[in-house]
């Protein structure tokens, strides 16, 4: 029986007929009623087949029917289906991060549903083992070899018999036949291995094993707490937090790690794969369909103990859930800015908060938010102050590029060009950074001055010259590069305007030609096999000059690179983006922290025309404190976060004058409370995005204020028409 609807006698629906709300994994506002089949165990949690319209559907049952609807209208559950419920835990999650992020709970829900084939078990497998021995049994050569491997009681699969005996399927079938060997099917073996836990990790520095010791003790007493491993680049947070991951396991506890998706290198990977004998299940959004419906199926089932994964992973089905690790946790890309706007690293922490689980958050630069929250006690925090084994840090000097004359389709100063040549010339690697894929980000006529945009989007297009191609970063949109400019039509007058990283490598070739020089952005690198690929002619020393994007800054560990070149400081400064000098701070640290991680000392050179900036002065001076301290005093003083609440509305609609005039109806009824102010509306700094004109509100409220049902209240005051959108983003990351 349905224990919760027995209870439940005081409520007007609770007549004969069973009824329990189902929730469905689409945006519409749920949950719906449905009606018990008299024959059907129906549990909280259940995975079930429900008629919605004229579709089947599948839903999860959510609870106690709401009562809304007379029950004699409603319909019964088709299906239960036969499957590990989704659990409680899951269940108040997507509740939670629905009422925080003013999403519904349907469409939070379908980031945390499987596809409806991992609910189904994994077939059987068929293998063959002797059967009872058969008189006058013709034994050929080949049939010998089955029946002798066979004979110490083993059971084989056709495939795995025909491997190791090298006989075809002819002759199994015929074993078959005659009735020697036994057909029978077994259960599929379970698709993860368990971790080694009995395999020792290394020997750990004293400051390091202290750490480890702080989060042993979190482990076991099964609580929610929070702990910051602050440590340099190189410092050991790895090992240290995979020592916090072996005790959890011990404790028969899952883990999740959390990584920006750009962090989960197959260099990650191995070092788990070497600390802990096995591979780590994965979760990231390249994953096949049968790869995804095998890991989330071995999460529900409690098969996997351990899942490394993007932000996408907190939605697994965890029942065991006992350790979160955010590695980099300072890492904007935690935050998903389409569809549920949610930030990784903060729902990371209530899904620990549901699972009574300590977090650990993991950086070498931690995020302004982060370090206030040590600062009030929330957090706990774990200094590893040097780098592991006596590796210093880099030397950091900036090159002025105001006082540098570079001659035309120049971006690498002569200075950074010497400093190549004598690592290349000592044996070692260097690296050249520039946040910026492509060839150039801006095609301009000298004749008329037409600049080529992206007809959708109010943005250049990229020239990339390796696929003869610009292409809109935004949008996707790409032609081929056009040889005459397509306003005035004369040739040979388009001129590409500053580098790209494919420039970079055209200048160092043409500058170096004798050097080996690679470049490695999310263009070149077509999935983890060719990054791997890459990372490896690095690691054997194959390449001298490693050129990329963001993507050679994370995580990598090259002992042989001691120079690191910063080819444009400044690019991430530009906009009015609250975060911009924390961020590039951040990411010139996270890149700076690739010089020399081994014996040898590494240097970074740093390309800016603002070597004054606070961020400069911080990376040259390694005074990482005073920069936050100046940080946070302009973040409170301005009642910006961490001290302030932000809220932002995106109006689009593919028709200009209805977003302003949305806009400006939203603007009207704003709320207006001594502790409340609305900004806008105003053009977006991408005012127009795949073929959308956009505006933005921001709101910003003091830190007490509940900005969700003011927003509701807000919202409810607007009719939303059918060619428009508003978005909300509650703690907005991206003010594009
Ligand atoms: P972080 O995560 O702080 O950047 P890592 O954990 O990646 O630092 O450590 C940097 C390098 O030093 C890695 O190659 C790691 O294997 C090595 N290392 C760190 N601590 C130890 C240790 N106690 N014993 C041996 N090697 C260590
Ligand atoms: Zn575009």
């Amino acid at each position: 029986m349905y224990r919760m609807l027995q209870d439940d006698t005081t409520t007007p629906h609770a007549t004969n007929a069973r009824a329990v709300s189902v929730m469905l994994p689409t945006p519409v506002v749920g949950p719906y009623d449905y009606l018990v089949p008299g024959d059907m165990d129906i549990e909280p949690g259940d995975y079930v087949h429900i008629p919605l319209g004229k579709r089947d559907m599948m839903g999860v049952v959510w609870g106690p029917a709401m009562g809304d609807v007379d029950t004699a209208k409603l319909r019964p559950i088709e299906q239960r289906i036969d499957a590990t419920p989704m659990p409680e835990q899951i269940r108040r999650f997507v509740d939670w991060v629905a009422a925080y992020t003013l999403s519904t709970s349907g469409a939070v829900l379908r980031m945390a549903m499987p596809s409806p084939d991992a609910l189904t078990p994994p077939k059987p497998v068929v293998v063959f083992q002797l059967g009872t021995p058969v008189e006058n049994l013709r034994i050929t050569p080949a049939r010998e070899r089955v029946l002798s491997i066979l004979r110490d009681g083993l059971a084989l699969s056709a495939g795995d018999l025909a491997r190791k005996t090298g006989v075809s399927s002819g002759v199994i079938k015929g074993l078959v036949t005659a009735g020697a060997l036994d057909k029978l099917e077994v259960p599929a073996p379970p698709p993860f291995e368990d971790p080694d836990l009995l395999r020792p990790g290394p020997e750990l520095s004293e400051a390091q094993a202290r750490a480890a010791q702080f989060l042993r003790e979190k482990i076991l007493s099964n609580a929610f707490s929070v702990t910051l491993v602050d440590g340099v680049t190189g410092s050991g947070k790895t090992e240290v937090y995979f020592e916090a991951v072996a005790s959890a396991l011990t404790e028969s506890r899952q883990v999740l790690v959390l990584l920006p998706e750009i962090a989960l290198t197959p260099q990650w990977l191995r070092r788990f794969e070497e600390r802990f004998g096995v591979p780590p299940a994965v979760w990231h959004s390249d994953l096949s369909q049968v790869q995804r419906r095998v890991t989330w199926r071995a999460v529900a089932t409690g098969n996997a103990q351990i899942v490394v994964g993007a932000r996408s992973a907190l939605f697994l089905p965890f029942d065991e859930l006992g350790l979160v690790i955010i590695d980099e946790e300072h890492e904007s890309a935690f935050k998903q800015e389409e569809g549920v706007s949610y930030h990784g690293r903060d729902m990371a922490i209530v899904r620990a908060q549901i699972a009574n689980a300590p977090v650990v958050l993991a950086s070498a630069t931690p995020s302004l938010e982060t370090r206030v929250n040590v600062s009030r006690d929330r957090f706990q925090s774990l200094l590893l102050p040097e780098r592991f084994g006596g590796a210093v840090m880099p030397s950091i000097n900036t090159v002025d590029m105001r006082v540098t004359d570079l001659s035309a389709n120049r971006f690498v100063s002569d200075k950074l060009v010497k400093a190549l040549q004598e690592a290349i010339t000592a044996g070692e690697q260097a690296m050249l950074f520039l946040n910026r894929r492509g060839y150039a980000p801006l095609t301009l006529c000298r004749t008329c001055g037409h600049r080529i945009e992206c007809p959708s989007c109010a943005a250049w297009l990229t020239e990339h010259r390796f696929r003869k191609r610009l292409q809109c970063h935004h949008c996707g949109y790409q032609v081929p590069s056009p040889s005459i400019c397509p306003s005035c039509e004369n040739a040979d007058t388009l001129v590409a305007c500053g580098p790209g990283v494919e420039r970079i490598q055209e200048e160092m070739v043409s500058l170096m030609p004798e050097a080996r020089i690679g470049i490695m952005t999310s263009d070149t690198m077509r999935g983890p096999e060719s990054a791997q690929k890459f990372i490896r002619a690095v690691e054997d020393g194959d390449l001298d000059i490693l050129i990329g994007t963001q993507m050679v800054a994370k995580g990598h560990h090259f002992p042989n690179l001691t120079l690191v070149g910063i080819v444009d400081a400044d690019l991430g400064l530009a906009g009015g983006d609250l975060r911009a000098a924390e961020r590039t701070y951040q990411i010139l640290q996270q890149v700076s922290g690739r010089a020399g991680r081994a014996e040898r000392p590494g240097r970074v050179l740093i390309q800016t025309f603002q070597p004054e900036h606070p961020v400069m002065a911080a990376l040259v001076s390694g005074n990482e404190d005073r920069f936050f301290e100046l940080e946070t005093e302009a973040r409170k003083s301005g009642g910006w976060p961490p001290f302030g609440r932000l809220a932002a509305l995106i109006i689009s609609s593919r028709d200009a004058r209805v977003a302003d005039e949305l806009s400006q109806a939203l603007a009207r009824c704003a709320p207006s409370t001594p502790d409340i102010r609305v900004l806008g509306p105003a053009p977006a700094p991408l005012s127009l995005l795949r073929g959308q004109h956009r505006r933005r509100l921001l709101l910003k409220a003091s830190r007490d204020v509940a900005v969700q049902p003011v927003l509701r209240a807000w919202l409810a005051q607007i009719k939303v028409p059918s060619n428009a959108r508003v978005r909300v983003d509650i703690d907005p990351y991206s003010f594009l």
